[in-house]
């Protein structure tokens, strides 16, 4: 018998074979199952073979802090509670941070099931750097907020991972070129699908390949970290000095790591140095 609290429960991402076992024996116990579209996981439940003789909540993070609430106290009754997306892994993108974090102040157990996540999936296939990657989730839609989210990230030393629409792709590409030039980038789509494909190169391979073929499906875009430009200490040196000598130590400091692509804490003593 299953001990109340709230399991979040990952689902697959297009594969139906890549659902846990375990995933299915809890399903199968489960009595309650908030979930954001009751229809979208119910048809996930036939096609997964699981009794629908369950009951199905819909829950959003935006939804009435009452809905989080109304999931604890059927879980203080003594219920166990799932919680699972549309697709993939619940609080990727998608809702559950509200309710674990009111499940935690309340002091409910709460366990995850992992799974599929088309994050990790496409890094996986990806060949960029996985030692270190920021996942910033899905590309805002109006031009002036994906420029201002790129121009934020630009500098940020690890692989980027993002989240699109097929509609957005191309613009999304364009405005990528101008900020993160020259850097190499992969878009993987339809990942565990019978069309999964990725696609790595310059923007303008990227462009060209999804002119050709109209973007459809699911889409997941990597960047690589920014490339590290070679630079002698003792060049650093004199160009920080010079620099000093025309303005001021935070500003010396930020361009020369921007320039290349050093860490800001080394610079930044280096600089402290050269001023005594
Ligand atoms: N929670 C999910 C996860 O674990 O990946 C993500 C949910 S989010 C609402 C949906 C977005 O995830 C899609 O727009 C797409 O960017 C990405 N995604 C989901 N499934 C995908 C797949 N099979 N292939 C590529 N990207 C996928």
């Amino acid at each position: 018998m299953l001990r109340n609290g709230l399991y979040i429960i990952s689902t697959p991402i297009g594969n139906l074979g890549d659902i846990s076992a375990r995933a299915l024996d809890i399903l199968r116990e489960i009595e309650v199952v908030a979930c954001e579209d009751t229809r979208v996981s119910k048809k996930l439940f036939s096609l997964l073979g699981l009794d629908l003789h369950k009951k199905f909540i819909s829950y959003e993070d935006h939804s009435e802090e009452q809905k989080a609430q109304s999931l604890i106290d059927i879980i203080e009754s003594g219920q166990a509670v799932a919680l699972i997306s549309d697709a993939g892994s619940p609080l990727i993108s998608d809702p559950g941070y509200k309710l674990v974090r009111k499940c935690r102040e309340q002091n409910i157990y709460v366990t995850a099931i992992p799974g599929a996540c088309a994050v990790i999936t496409a890094l996986q296939i990806s060949g960029l750097p996985t030692n270190r990657f920021m996942f910033a989730g899905f590309i805002p839609n109006k031009d002036k907020a994906r420029q201002d989210l790129f121009g934020e990230l630009k500098n940020v030393d690890t692989t980027l991972v993002f989240y699109e629409t097929a509609p957005r792709l191309l613009k999304t590409l364009a405005t990528a070129e101008k900020i993160f030039t020259g850097r190499e980038a992969v878009v993987a789509r339809e990942l565990t699908k019978m069309y999964e494909e990725s696609v790595c190169g310059s923007w303008k391979d990227l462009q060209n390949h999804f002119m050709e073929t109209e973007p459809k499906g699911e889409f997941v875009l990597m960047v690589a970290p920014p490339v590290q430009k070679e630079v002698a200490l003792d060049d650093v040196r004199k160009i920080l000095s010079q620099r000093l000598n025309e303005t001021s130590l935070k500003t010396a400091v930020k361009e020369i790591c921007a320039q290349y692509g050093l860490n800001k804490n080394e610079v930044y003593a280096l600089a402290l140095e050269l001023k005594k």
